[in-house]
């Protein structure tokens, strides 16, 4: 079987041959692939992803030459001069976890033979970045050959095991042996209304589900299963129409989902913890420093606080590159497992700047045939004179400038006072070349567009946004070293027709210009519109004293929405520059010019093949102007104050494009959520970010970038289009391996970002990463990235949902979570009775996040959940980094009641179960969207007062959104660790104060994701036995 048969696809987006065999629901329709593919019909395996199909959109005329194009001429060679920005070597040696000959050695022998197939693995040596500045690095998921052995797995307790499961795994089972189990756990289910995930028909698209060619024949993992599995299941299926496990059921309890024979109940400290696995890694690994050069390590979790040295050079403060892999084989064979990696790559985080190198006017230093930057894969050989690419292979000539000799290990003597050379990560500056038009670039520009119709005005928006911006334009970002900030600031007010306004210098009042041809949007000014903040600032204080009072008496309350994007890029397009623009709207944009938008929503679509719908964006307008704004860099950033339905799907297609953020803030009112949406926008403008960036990502041979996942667009099928990119924002990449790989030289990748900095300078910022590679299959486990994996398959699935039902993307996730755990199971556990559940150590916690993944708002379909809010979930998600999901899908709930008010270290989480709460406690519990305080309703009266300073709960008036500042140490303890939460978020939260069995606590339960799902979905440990049961069924 070629090996090229099975890595194909990913595994959302297209069929993948040979997975089939077994099928993926309840057994009623027809045999299913074993991974879904989200996508529409089969394609060939070379394809590129659906998600990157987006090429019906030309290319932009005039785009920037990419990283990755070839414009630029590699192999001039002179100029002897390269001005050097590196400060001096460190003191320091940093040596490599391996002599840096043995790639060039490895590289020119032999490769492995084509039969032996090398389960990728990850690990290594990664490079993060350099103590002055930091930013990047990478957290991978895996862990090395070198580390040692963690214990294997997770055998679950007795209580998970059903004594009648003698045999170990070898033969088959008799299905009627789980059976109690199965229909047991789901007695009782009663499909109030929503979710029929898992089973059901078939997919009704053209053929996304049918068995691929390769099919079964070739499946000595899992022969025969189809017809087993199916068969078996159809029975417990008609019972439970809502297979998705204990979907809106009465669930009696856990103990039913066990073994039919009365049971003692499972402890549910039994089953694995994601509160206690973030724990002891903090304990084990918190506060270490972790160094980028020894491959192999496995590095602390994306919760853990620790400090990261890129090639045991200075410190920097965090990991941002995520890697992981993907255990998705069609067979579960070790010699022909596919194996999918993903790198997460948090592209600017802010932490210290990296350092910037400069090869003068030739720019950066590049391998002739692959385009690859210098890095410390880089061979030099022939005393210095030529390099070896580690990507391609292909030997170069060293540069005249760049030469220089080698010592007596075959290293250049320079070595260490070159980034490039020793580090992982650094920038280059970028020439003339790099830049549009071969002109450098102008400094960024924010622009900030107030809708000023009557429900913005009446609610005292306009008036809170105008005095804001006073005080938050001294704070705009600034270059490293700068005194002031570069970036211009313009101004437009509107509501059906736009208002810009001349705020130049030596006006003594601003001016204002009206356009009311929405359809052919225009900007009427150009000098005096962007203007530089501190020379302006007069007449701009002017202008944002005048504005509310100048529309106070507005009646007007349509809005357009589309030209404002537009009067934006043109904007950009007439100062030549990127940059950003904040729009303040309030309502769906009905008046009558290019994008209006009507009401679509459909609570009838809900639970039906046409739910997709709700999800798409409207074409035509807004597919045009994202493609227009990410060709001007021109990143738009949206703050929604929504009182009914507003098309988010529509309206935030743009900003999702272009590496903006959408904010909503329902039924605003500014005593409830004005300091809220404040912190938000003060986050916003300030924080750290790049414009006009464009990424391309290289690897050594045997591998490839096949998909990208976040905030982006793309023209192409490699090259990543941001009109920003910022700190917040991840891009995930999913690699796949479709050839031989070396364990001896790893694989290795190399990810290149060109971009304008906020003072105007063009830069390339580079990230280099090698991974170990294995044969063995168990490794992989070992190495195995959790929270990596659960960002990646969040992100699949929210792109799925646009082309899929619900149900089968449901279905997909479980049946995903299953091969991965009864690939281990089959290949790596020790032989055990059928009956325990085992999970490999680093994935023990796995389960629980795709429990909780499946019932998150976008993947349950309940008529109770706002359309927009499922909307604005599923964007948000598509752009989140490792640690955003994580929070997101594993919230912290904090017990307050007893908490040490002298002690420094932060308060220890619970985990998210009705369970943990009590009648008498206090809990705080935030997930990095949203935060709740809940009161017991038998909370002491001494805590009452401490924090609220109210004689019980009763006084406890309805909206209160903060706590008062009260002089004792509960309340200073309190208030600090809610500040300490709103500080370190991306997102700013409001916090909602609940009371036990008020109404509104039913907005805080939805969050305890180990507990059955308040709108559809399981209980973890319902979800538990459902995914052991199907394991069991696997491996039979
Ligand atoms: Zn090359």
């Amino acid at each position: 079987m070629s090996q090229q048969g099975y890595v194909a696809a990913p595994p959302y987006s297209q069929a993948q041959p040979g997975m089939g065999a077994y099928q993926g629901g309840f057994g009623s329709g027809p045999t299913q692939p074993l991974y879904g593919h989200y996508g529409g019909p089969p394609q060939a395996f070379s394809a590129p992803p659906a998600g990157m199909m987006k090429s019906s959109v030309a290319p932009a005329a005039s785009m920037p030459l990419s990283p990755g194009s070839s414009q630029y001429n590699p192999n001039v060679q002179q100029n002897g001069s390269h001005p050097q920005s590196y400060p001096a070597p460190p003191a320091v040696s940093a040596p490599y976890g391996q002599p840096p000959h043995s790639l060039y050695n490895s590289m020119a022998s032999p490769g492995q033979p084509p039969t032996q197939q090398l389960t990728n693995q990850m690990s290594s040596m990664n490079l993060g970045s350099h103590g002055k500045f930091s930013m990047c690095s990478f957290y991978f998921l895996v862990q090395g050959l070198q580390s040692p052995p963690p214990p294997a797995s997770s055998v679950m307790p007795p209580g998970l095991q059903s004594p009648h499961m003698s045999p170990l795994m070898s033969p088959p089972q008799s299905p009627p042996a789980s059976m109690p189990m199965a229909s047991q756990s789901m007695a009782g289910t009663s499909m109030a209304g929503i979710g029929r995930p898992f089973p059901g028909p078939p997919p009704p698209g053209p053929g996304g589900f049918q068995q691929p060619g390769l099919g079964s024949a070739g499946q000595p993992g899992y022969p025969q299963q189809a017809g087993q599995f199916g068969g078996y299941m159809a029975g417990p299926q008609q019972n439970m129409p809502g297979a998705f496990p204990g979907a809106q059921s009465a669930m009696a309890g856990p103990q039913s989902a066990m073994a039919g024979p009365p049971q003692k109940k499972l402890d549910p400290d039994s089953i694995p913890s994601i509160t206690h696995v973030i724990e002891d890694d903090q304990v084990k690994q918190g506060g270490q420093v972790f160094t980028t050069n020894i491959r192999g390590q496995v590095p602390p979790l994306v919760t853990t606080d620790f400090t990261v040295t890129d090639q045991g050079k200075k410190c920097i403060s965090k990991l941002f590159f995520m890697l992981c892999q993907r255990v998705l084989n069609k067979q579960c064979e070790d010699t022909l497992s596919s194996v999918r990696e993903l790198i997460y790559l948090s592209l600017f985080s802010v932490q210290t700047p990296l350092y910037v190198v400069n090869h003068g006017d030739t720019g950066p230093v590049r391998c002739n045939r692959c385009k690859a930057y210098m890095c410390p894969y880089m061979q030099f050989i022939d005393g210095g004179r030529r390099y070896q690419c580690g990507f391609c292979n292909c030997v170069n000539e060293v540069p005249v400038f760049y030469f220089q000799h080698l010592d007596h290990m075959g290293r250049r003597v320079d070595f260490y006072e070159r980034p490039e050379l020793s580090l992982g990560s650094y920038e280059f500056v970028a020439t003339l070349d790099y830049c549009k038009n071969n002109k450098p670039p102008n400094p960024p520009a924010y622009i900030f567009m107030i809708d000023v119709s009557y429900n913005n005005i009446k609610s005292g928006l306009v008036k809170l946004i105008c005095d804001e911006l006073k005080t938050l334009l001294e704070k705009l970002p600034r270059e490293e070293g700068m005194e002031t900030s570069a970036i211009k600031v313009g101004f437009v007010t509107y509501n059906k027709v736009l208002h810009f306004y001349n705020v130049k210098s030596a006006l003594a009042q601003p001016q204002m210009m009206v356009v009311s041809d929405t359809a052919e949007m225009f900007v009427p000014l150009l000098d005096g519109f962007l203007v530089n903040y501190q020379d302006s600032r007069a007449v701009i204080y002017n202008l944002l004293d005048q504005i509310p009072d100048m529309f106070a008496d507005t009646a007007e309350s349509e809005t357009v929405f589309a030209p404002v994007i537009q009067a934006g890029v043109e904007a950009f397009k007439a100062a030549e520059c990127s940059g950003k623009l904040f729009i303040f709207q309030s309502s769906m944009p009905t008046a009558e010019a290019p994008g209006k938008l009507k009401n679509r929503d459909d609570k009838k679509l809900v639970n039906t093949d046409k739910e997709k719908t709700l999800f798409q964006p409207q074409k035509g307008v807004y597919e045009q102007l994202s493609k227009d704004c990410v060709a001007s860099g021109c990143c738009v950033d949206l703050f929604l104050f929504p009182s009914q339905y507003t098309d988010i799907a529509t309206m935030a297609d743009v900003p999702s494009h272009t590496g903006g953020s959408v904010y909503k803030y329902s039924n605003f009112q500014i005593e409830t959520d004005g300091e809220h949406f404040l912190r938000d926008l003060r986050k916003d403008v300030q924080k750290s970010i790049g414009f006009d960036a464009i990424m391309r990502v290289r690897t050594s041979t045997g591998f490839r970038a096949t998909d990208f996942f976040g905030g982006i667009y793309m023209n192409n099928t490699t090259d990543v289009e941001m009109a920003a990119v910022d700190c917040d924002n991840g891009v995930t990449v999913e690699f796949k391996h479709d050839d031989t790989l070396s364990e001896e030289t790893g694989a290795l990748m190399q990810c290149a970002l060109l971009y304008t900095t906020i003072g105007g300078q063009r830069r390339l910022r580079i990230h280099n990463l090698s991974l170990n590679c294995s044969s063995q299959l168990s490794e992989l486990y070992k190495s195995c990235e959790t929270d990596s994996l659960i960002n990646f398959f969040a992100k699949s699935a929210y792109r799925a949902i646009l082309n899929q039902p619900l149900k089968n993307v449901r279905e997909i996730l479980v049946n995903q979570t299953a091969h991965m755990l009864a690939c281990y199971r089959k290949n790596c556990a020790s032989p055990s009775a059928a009956s325990q559940l085992i999970l490999p150590d680093a994935m023990k916690v796995f389960p629980v996040y795709m429990n909780s993944l499946m019932k998150t708002a976008p993947l349950v379909g309940s008529t109770e959940l706002s359309t927009d809010d499922r909307a604005h979930q599923r964007l948000s998600v598509m752009a989140m980094g490792v640690e955003d999901t994580q929070l997101l899908l594993y919230p912290r709930l904090i017990p307050l009641h007893n908490i040490d008010v002298n002690s420094e270290k932060p308060a220890t989480p619970v985990r998210c179960s009705e369970e943990r709460l009590t009648d008498s406690g206090i809990f705080l519990l935030e997930n990095g969207q949203s935060m709740f305080l809940w009161l017991g309703q038998a909370s002491s009266p001494d805590l009452i007062q401490s924090l609220f300073n109210l004689p019980s709960l009763a006084h406890l008036q309805g909206h209160m959104c903060a706590l008062p500042e009260l002089d004792n140490p509960l309340s200073r303890k309190v208030r600090s660790i809610i500040s300490g939460l709103l500080e370190k978020r991306s997102n700013s939260m409001k916090l909602q104060i609940v009371r036990q069995k008020d109404k509104p606590e039913m907005l805080f339960r939805q969050f305890l994701v180990e507990d059955k799902g308040l709108h559809g979905g399981a209980s973890y440990m319902d979800f538990l036995c459902y995914v052991h049961r199907e394991i069991r069924q696997l491996l039979t």
